[in-house]
């Protein structure tokens, strides 16, 4: 199949990858252009423009950090919603707000363009091996068509609904999961290392108790404190944690849990861990602790002088 993927980032360069592995004939956009030509080196075309990556496809991913550069693509100048008939079906990757994704779906019904969305769950990694979890949500006659992509770039695909903001729903709420135990971790991290007390080995008894990949692998992250480089940077993490209270709001669904992530991820912002991956949370509670004053000075310093 022809296709057009827009935003080469952490997820995204591996998704495309994986599509190329698959024998797409893939365009490639991204506002940064080197990273595109990254990918040019595995085949890939590199479009200059998000409609020059849409033209004559027959599907346009989009994998971007957030609602404002989705509708950057979507909107601005050369943007997706300027590609004449016949237009690709345009899948939506990015974790976006389930109101943002309410009006894609509609702008594009408007336009007479196929919609539909497709969140993964997994990090750079799990993108980079074909071991993603897709939430698909859209029309079904659609998602029939695109599943062998789904396929192609994870290793479950699951249908959440046949409206594409169903799938962001589910995504946040999946992504508020993961941040309650990240949240959870770090208190009982804090408060055995505060005792003195060997961190793997509390994870060890953890990784007998809950077998799970999250707790695991984020596990390690926060007991070797190793934050940086981000697989799925704080500053991302805080933007679902908010866009599930809008929605939870919204819905009038409370969820304090919710609120109080959403607070020591605003505290983490403030220490300068916005590039810092998004279990450095850990650190929030570490100071609030007493420990870890002189790393988390340092990690912040580091990561305000990588940020700039
Ligand atoms: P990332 O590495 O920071 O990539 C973000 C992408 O968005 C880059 O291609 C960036 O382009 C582009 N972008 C940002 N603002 C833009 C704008 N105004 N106009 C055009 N392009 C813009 O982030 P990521 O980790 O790949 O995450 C991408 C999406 O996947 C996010 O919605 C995230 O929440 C979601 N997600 C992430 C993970 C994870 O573990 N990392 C897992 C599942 C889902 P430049 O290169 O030019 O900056």
């Amino acid at each position: 199949m022809k296709i057009g993927f827009i935003g080469l980032g952490k997820m995204g360069s591996g998704m495309a990858r994986n599509l190329l592995r698959a024998g797409h004939q893939v365009t490639g956009y991204n506002r940064s252009r080197e990273k595109a030509q990254a990918l040019a080196k595995d085949g890939a075309r590199v479009a200059n423009s998000p409609a020059e990556a849409a033209r004559g496809s027959e599907a346009v991913f989009t994998m971007l950090a957030d609602d404002h550069a989705v509708s950057d693509v979507v909107f601005g100048d050369d943007g997706l919603a300027s590609v004449p008939h016949p237009a690709p079906i345009h899948i939506s990757s990015s974790t976006i707000s389930v109101a943002f994704a309410r009006r894609l779906a509609q702008e594009h019904a408007n336009r007479g363009q196929r919609f539909l969305t497709a969140c993964v769950f997994g990090r750079p990694e799990a993108a980079e091996n074909k071991k993603l979890v897709v939430v698909a949500a859209g029309d079904s006659s659609t998602i029939d068509r695109c599943r062998p992509l789904f396929d192609d770039i994870g290793r479950a695909a699951i249908v959440a609904g046949p409206e594409p903001w169903h799938a962001n729903l589910f995504k946040l709420c999946g992504n508020f999961m993961i941040s309650s135990m990240l949240e959870t971790f770090s208190e009982a991290f804090a408060t055995t290392r505060k005792a003195g007390l060997d961190p793997h080995r509390f994870l060890d008894i953890m990784n007998e108790l809950f077998q799970s990949p999250v707790y695991k692998n984020y596990g390690a992250t926060i007991a070797d404190q190793k934050f940086d480089p981000a697989g799925f940077a704080l500053k991302l993490g805080l933007k679902d944690v908010r866009q599930v209270l809008e929605a939870a709001q919204e819905l009038g669904s409370p969820m304090p849990v919710a609120s109080l992530v959403r607070d020591h991820l605003v505290s983490a912002m403030a220490h300068g861990q916005e590039s810092l991956d998004w279990s450095s949370l850990a650190l929030v509670l570490a100071r609030s602790a007493g420990l870890e004053e002189e790393k988390s000075e340092s990690t912040s310093a580091h990561a305000s002088s990588g940020s700039a």
